[in-house]
């Protein structure tokens, strides 16, 4: 876990949780290999933000290189 991702376990149970369920949902996809990867998953946080179509560098563990990647929010199944 990242330093946030401790801040955040440290909150009420049902608070972590919404959090957490919804940093899941956003997902970096590389253009290149199209990893995705959510912003859970690699130590982000995001929660009640509406931007979209936003891009942010992101390491991609499959390039092995930082790619600029498109952050986009898939509803979990
Ligand atoms: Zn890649």
């Amino acid at each position: 876990m990242t330093f946030i991702q401790r801040v955040i376990a440290r909150l009420p149970q049902s608070w972590y949780e919404a959090i957490r369920a919804e940093s899941e949902e956003w997902v970096f996809t590389c253009p290149a290999c199209g990893l995705a990867r959510s912003v859970w998953e690699i130590g982000g946080v995001r929660y009640k933000a509406v931007s979209v179509g936003k891009r942010s560098l992101v390491w991609c563990s499959q390039c092995k290189q930082m790619r600029m990647m498109p952050l986009q929010r898939q509803p979990g199944d």
